[in-house]
């Protein structure tokens, strides 16, 4: 594992080239072009060119996604943000809605969310607030019917926590890195629940969300890096200021980070871009970041559906988690980066594979294919972890399989092998559980179920998931049925003993 580890790496070290992106000045000769962000909602041609060939047919489906504007302004301090968002909602559902719910997230996660001047169809709307102000309830001044859309605008603001305490420090400014999640106010997912809001556990994800289209700007201090999802196409620079424009759809998500130490490597795979961002003293595990994502998407990109974006972006960043996944980008925890010493014991380039290698499995579990990551969360953790285990059987054979499968078995081991379920929500876990089994426990599942199904079926199967599911919603019970009809088999006794509580 070792030896082959090292080949790869000298391959790679030799491809790979240094590019720091240089401002494009605004020719006063040129015809100015259309302001990117006054396009119609219907006009998708702008996230084209951020999508692989073969995924841009998703552009003439999801008819009914969202459509989100947004400008974020990043003031000198960084934990201060200001922001306007115009949203086209669509009424996908079987029913006239009478309202739409939205989160505030940093309200629950030790910042502040203010939205003032809301409108829905350009009439002055009252939301109410609840779950501790993280939900911000939109009445309609009339049911929205079936197949109806309304343009929802507003300003926000956000103050950004400057520690990482709570749920990982997924939005912080912390470090001189700005870190900056779910900062915008993002529309709940309606389903047979109805609208889908809780307060998050501590120790799980936080989002559920349908696919969408963002067209964001970001108007920043000069000389900040600012990373984020989604592709740029547009960049102005004023005065003391930077005016970047991206492009980031279909997704889940609209992910930022940035620090005015990031430098960037990149290399380009195919049609996939990697960049790798990390301040200069972490630059070797910011290589390693870059090598392992490159041989995850591409066994990820063979076994499941071709990597959607024409970009993958990976950013250190102080979260208390090893790695957080967001549509196209991941942030990888900074104490990781020191890949030629050790880490809690390890040899640190061991935490930094098996944490990208994770986090890039789930730009296919989480992101292509969406679950509710609160009720769920094995559809995403536990089918991530399971994508692992093949990434080290793809790339460093036997050996490399059989240390992370002992490294699943001893999570689960932590909490003595007890049988306890892997389909319960997050909030159902206590203590160690959810680690140990849903990251444990989990994995060892679809170990099992491919072993019941045989390889070549259960292979068939899981593309057929990818397949069916892409930019769609999961759930349990889909899962199950599309696997016992590519098997022609009843996986009942099986899903009953691991899955159902
Ligand atoms: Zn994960």
């Amino acid at each position: 594992m070792k030896r082959l580890f090292a080949s790869l790496l000298s391959l790679s070290l030799i491809l790979v080239s240094c590019n720091f992106p240089a401002p494009k000045p605004d020719s006063p000769t040129s015809t100015p072009e259309p302001d990117p962000m006054t396009v119609p909602w219907d006009d998708r041609s702008l996230f084209q060119d951020g999508l692989v060939a073969s995924a841009q047919s998703v552009l003439n489906e999801l008819r009914g996604a969202s459509v989100y504007h947004i400008e974020f302004t990043l003031a000198g301090s960084l934990d201060q943000i200001t922001g306007t968002e115009a949203v086209r909602y669509t009424n996908t559902e079987a029913i006239p809605l009478e309202e739409i719910h939205f989160r505030l997230f940093p309200n629950i996660l030790g910042g502040e969310m203010t939205v003032s001047n809301l409108r829905v169809d350009g009439r002055v709307a009252s939301p109410r607030y609840e779950l501790a102000n993280s939900l911000m309830i939109v009445p309609l001044s009339a049911p929205l019917e079936v197949g109806q859309s309304v343009v929802v605008r507003m300003d926000f603001a956000v103050n950004v926590p400057q520690t990482v305490n709570l749920n990982y420090g997924v939005l912080a400014y912390n470090d001189d890195v700005l870190a900056l999640a779910h900062a915008y106010p993002v529309i709940c997912v309606f389903n047979d629940e109805g609208w889908n809001a809780e307060l998050p556990p501590p120790d799980g994800d936080i989002s559920f969300a349908d696919a969408a289209f963002y067209l964001v700007r970001i108007r920043a201090p000069k000389g900040l890096m600012v990373i984020a999802s989604g592709r740029e196409i547009r960049r102005v620079e004023e005065d003391q200021t930077q005016v970047l424009t991206v492009a980031n759809g279909p997704a889940r998500d609209f992910y930022l980070a940035a620090s005015p130490h990031y430098e960037e490597i990149s290399q380009t795979f195919g049609e996939v871009t990697i960049r790798s961002y990390a301040p200069k003293e972490m630059r070797d595990g910011a290589q390693l970041a870059l090598e392992v994502a490159s041989r995850a998407i591409e066994v990820f990109s063979r076994r499941y559906a071709p990597y959607p974006y024409t970009e993958f972006d990976i950013v250190s960043t102080p979260t208390l988690a090893l790695g957080i996944e967001y549509p196209g980008i991941t942030a990888i925890a900074s104490r990781i980066y020191g890949v030629g010493g050790e880490y809690r014991g390890a040899p640190a380039s061991q935490y930094m594979e098996s944490t990208v290698a994770h986090e890039v499995g789930h730009q296919w579990f989480y992101h292509l294919v969406g679950n509710d990551q609160l009720d769920d969360p094995w559809l995403d953790e536990s089918l991530t972890q399971f994508v692992t285990l093949q990434y080290y059987a793809d790339v460093n054979g036997s050996d490399g399989e059989d240390g992370f499968r002992s490294w699943l078995e001893s999570r689960w081991e932590s909490v003595n092998k007890a049988e306890i379920p892997i389909g319960m929500p997050v909030a159902d876990y206590q203590g160690g559980e959810y680690g140990a089994i849903v990251y444990g426990r989990g994995a060892l599942f679809f170990d099992a179920l491919r072993g019941e199904m045989g390889t070549v079926t259960f292979d068939a199967f899981m593309r057929k998931y990818t397949e069916t599911f892409s930019w769609q919603i999961a759930m349990p019970e889909t899962m199950q049925s599309l696997a016992e009809q590519t098997c022609a088999c009843d996986l009942d006794a099986l899903f009953a003993g691991w899955v159902y509580p």
